[in-house]
């Protein structure tokens, strides 16, 4: 069966949801999106990543042509109608069709698109909080500062993370973690980050990163287990020298980072903290 993709208020089979070539997102990037994670046929936090992608649209000041209810039924639509238990969603909305010109005001419609993969076909490592954790290397691509395209705005355009996860590609590596322009720790391209040490998480500070709903959800697992967590400027350092470093993602739950830069982290196996979230955090996935 074809795959059902919501397109501007309309079902579509996935070979008619058509997006015009002159639309902005297409040519300028312009634009921003949400994932959303379905397990056993209910969302997770399906309503912090709309209030996340209305708190984009704000900023990029393109009008959502949703109500956030509606918006968030479309998603649980779209879901239903590909017949999807375990689903990976996207919510992609863009400036819409105008003038090949970075004028935004030449674009005057949003596009709004949502789409869904059935997850029952995809390794479970993959999607999950299962398997044995990262090898990583810092990149050289450095993380773009707030006062140039702000960390919290989850836009369209991800050259700057693409061209991290190609030095992680070419290093032989799973992923890589991207540095502020200051030498301090920010996320790899798709992940928030957390280092663990002497039984407390510390994680960089919001306004250097996105804004990770499993970040939000990490810290509050953390604090019911009593394990402390303060946002700091981290460096490479504490990278090396802690004794767990985690990632949290819709896309990839809560992984270990088990090695940077060759450097073994801790014992170089996932530790027990990452273990336990990852653990808890699968179970709240499906309760
Ligand atoms: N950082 C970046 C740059 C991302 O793209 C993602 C994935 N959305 C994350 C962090 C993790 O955020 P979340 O937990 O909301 O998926």
């Amino acid at each position: 069966m074809e795959a059902i993709v919501y397109l501007n208020g309309e079902y579509l089979p996935a070979s008619q949801a058509k997006v015009s070539v002159f639309d902005h997102s297409f040519l300028y990037g312009d634009g921003c999106f949400e994932t959303i994670i379905v397990r056993q046929g209910r969302p997770f936090r399906l309503d912090e990543h709309i209030t996340r992608l209305f708190r984009s649209a704000t900023v990029l000041r393109i009008r959502i042509p949703l109500a956030p209810e509606a918006l968030a039924a479309a998603v649980l639509e779209t879901v239903r109608r590909n017949g999807f238990q375990d689903a990976y969603t996207r919510i992609t909305l863009s400036r819409g069709e105008g003038y090949a010109s970075a004028d935004p005001r030449l674009a005057e419609k949003a596009t709004l698109v949502i789409i869904a993969y059935d997850l029952g076909g995809h390794p479970a490592e993959r999607f999950t909080s299962k398997g044995p954790g990262m090898r990583c290397i810092i990149a050289s691509t450095r993380r773009t500062p707030p006062v140039c395209v702000e960390p919290r705005l989850k836009a369209n355009n991800y050259l700057n993370q693409i061209f991290a996860r190609m030095e992680a590609v070419a290093a032989g590596v799973d992923d890589a973690i991207m540095l502020d322009i200051a030498n301090f720790v920010t996320e790899t391209p798709s992940r928030n980050i957390f280092v663990v040490r002497d039984g407390k998480l510390l994680t960089p500070r919001a306004h250097n990163v996105l804004n990770g709903i499993t970040r939000e959800v990490v810290m509050d697992l953390a604090q019911k287990n009593g394990w402390p967590v303060a946002e700091a400027d981290l460096t490479a350092y504490d990278l090396y020298t802690a004794d767990e470093v985690l990632t949290t993602s819709t896309a990839g739950g809560i992984k270990a980072i088990v090695e940077v830069d060759g450097r073994p982290i801790g014992n170089g196996q996932k530790g027990p903290i990452t273990r336990a979230l990852g653990e808890q955090y699968e179970a709240m996935l499906v309760s």
